[in-house]
């Protein structure tokens, strides 16, 4: 690490003086196709088995998916009921999660409801976001410009019903996790400090420093 770093002080001056020309595409496709991992030829192959039976992935995934599982069937007694729920949550994420709450909100007791889950609650993708998270909550910026960014973004291919459940109902999301207690970060005013996201036309995302899903997992807990 020390060697590291005196390499770098060393040559900081001479590194700081250099351009760098622009690659033509040939040049980048050629670049990609040395080191790139999702380029380098020889590194997916299809899948054999399952619901994905021909998705094409990385040797290290397929190897996984098409392992032997570690649970043994016979192992496995399916006439014994260890648990009944009214509803059950598989994943215990910021998706898990919210259905939890907000089945209770609908009148579901809490005892009827069970999360099962891989590792700890909360334990997820979800608590290691970081960026923050796109609502369209203040003009000139609106739900409708939103849900053609997310469109456009996603080349015409998302399922556009969920697109508009996510872009419609995200700015009153966003209320509802303030209301539990998740601190955005604001301005002197008390007003959403938000960003720009990646492809987006307008300044949407509310964050809270570089830990958002992290917070968001605390008021969810
Ligand atoms: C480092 C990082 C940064 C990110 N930054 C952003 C960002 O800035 N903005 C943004 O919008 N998104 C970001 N994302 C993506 C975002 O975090 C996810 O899209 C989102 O959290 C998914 O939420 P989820 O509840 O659906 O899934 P998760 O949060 O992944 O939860 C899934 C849950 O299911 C459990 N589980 C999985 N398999 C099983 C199983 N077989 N049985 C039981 N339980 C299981 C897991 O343990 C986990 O608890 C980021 C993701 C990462 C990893």
């Amino acid at each position: 690490m020390r060697e590291s770093i005196e390499l770098v002080e060393e040559t900081r001056e001479r590194r700081l003086k250099e351009e760098f020309r622009h690659l033509s595409l040939e040049e980048r496709e050629e670049l990609l196709k040395k080191y790139h991992p999702d380029y380098k030829e020889g590194t997916k192959r299809p899948l054999k088995i399952g619901p994905n039976k021909g998705m094409i992935a990385p040797h290290e995934v397929i190897d996984l998916l098409e392992a032997h599982p570690l649970i043994k069937p016979e192992q496995i007694d399916l006439s014994q009921v260890d648990y009944e729920t009214d509803i059950l949550i598989i994943g215990g994420g910021g998706a898990g999660m919210t259905a939890a709450l907000w089945a209770v909100y609908s009148g579901v007791s809490p005892e009827d409801i069970l999360i099962v889950t891989k590792l700890r609650l909360g334990d997820s993708n979800s608590v290691m976001s970081q960026g923050g998270v796109q609502a369209a909550d203040r003009p000139p910026d609106s739900p409708t410009r939103h849900f053609l960014d997310v469109i456009g973004g996603g080349h015409f291919a998302n399922d556009r019903q969920l697109v508009r459940t996510l872009t419609m109902e995200a700015p009153y999301m966003m209320r509802w996790l303030e209301e539990l207690g998740l601190m955005f970060d604001k301005d002197e005013e008390g007003n959403m400090i938000e960003l720009w996201g990646c492809g987006t036309s307008c300044r949407r995302m509310h964050s809270c420093k570089d830990y958002t899903g992290m917070e968001i997992v605390r008021v969810l807990r």
